[in-house]
């Protein structure tokens, strides 16, 4: 083993598996992951990635047995709180929240529940994934309750008459749904992150090799929330445009032939800002309007 190549841990195979795989070949490394092998050597930067299961990953920081991971915000959390009652250590960092595994663990009734508030909750029997952060949210309101854990399928424990009640992650509630469940609190709202050891237990050498694979996935992120927007107006209209899209860095102003009175705008600007102003952009008269993806963005 290489003391000076850096690991990164990931989720072998579930929900944060592709975009964390898509995320590390954006940032440009060559990495032949084989589902069957636990770790992966990329071959252009000095970094080996483990495939494990997600639980795992927080523990594996902790412990100092790799720097670096991408997990979800939740499962962090639980890990936290469940090593801390055991008195395990705790210590990590979060180097950057990212765009994707966005969830949130929250708490579902039976959909002919009547429900005014946690209250309802009281002593009812709750399956869940994660009875630490279950029981710091209803501790604090002073709820007593039967929690019991089920690591799987915890959306059929209704159904299948074990549970009054269930917590489990929600996307989108389709699921949900689907078995006769309604949401009714949210307990914790979750996104995946890159989580590291704290930087004072490494070497310089990891650390740097760390700040670099940092700086590029910030470059990818950026890069993904943003466009390269380019459209014709009025001269005279050009603040206002400018205004209203506010970009990462001045515009680029480009002289039309055969037109003086307008000009063709380039500029770096949020999408989301972009599909927010799209009406207010045609109605001062912009034309011509081209929306183009940028694949990487160094500040
Ligand atoms: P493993 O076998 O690795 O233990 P798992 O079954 O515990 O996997 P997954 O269902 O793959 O976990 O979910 C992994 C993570 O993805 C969750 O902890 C959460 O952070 C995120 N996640 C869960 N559900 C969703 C969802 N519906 N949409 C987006 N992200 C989600
Ligand atoms: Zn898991």
């Amino acid at each position: 083993m290489n003391k000076n190549r850096v690991r990164l841990a990931i989720q072998k195979s579930g929900r944060l598996s592709y975009d964390s795989q898509n995320l590390l070949q954006s940032c440009g490394l060559k990495i032949n992951l084989q589902k069957s092998s636990l770790i992966a050597f990329a071959e252009n930067m000095p970094i080996d990635v483990m495939l494990v299961r997600d639980d795992d990953i927080p523990g594996l920081i902790m412990d100092g047995v790799v720097e670096l991971g991408i997990i979800g915000s939740n499962v962090l959390e639980e890990t936290c709180l469940t090593r801390s009652f055991i008195g395990a250590p705790v210590e990590y960092s979060i180097l950057q929240y990212l765009d994707f595994g966005v969830c949130r663990l929250s708490l579902s009734i039976p959909l002919d529940m009547h429900y005014i508030g946690a209250v309802c909750l009281t002593n009812a029997r709750i399956a869940t994934s994660y009875p630490s952060l279950l029981k710091r949210y209803l501790d604090k309101k002073n709820i007593p309750f039967k929690p019991f854990v089920l690591n799987g399928s915890v959306e059929v424990a209704y159904n299948s008459g074990l549970a009054d009640a269930i917590c489990d992650l929600v996307s989108t509630g389709a699921t949900l749904e689907a078995n006769g469940l309604k949401e009714v609190e949210t307990i914790y709202d979750s996104r995946a992150c890159l989580m590291s050891r704290e930087e004072k237990t490494m070497p310089i050498e990891k650390i740097r090799i760390i700040r670099k694979l940092l700086n590029r996935i910030q470059g990818v992120i950026k890069a993904r929330e943003s466009k390269y927007i380019m459209l014709h107006i009025e001269k005279n209209k050009l603040n206002k445009i400018t205004n209203l899209l506010k970009g990462a860095e001045q515009p680029t102003i480009v002289e039309l032939s055969g037109n003086k009175n307008k000009v063709a705008l380039h500029i770096v600007s949020s999408e989301t800002v972009f599909w927010e102003t799209i009406e207010q952009l045609k109605s001062l008269g912009a034309s011509s309007i081209l929306v183009l993806p940028i694949e990487k963005m160094m500040e």
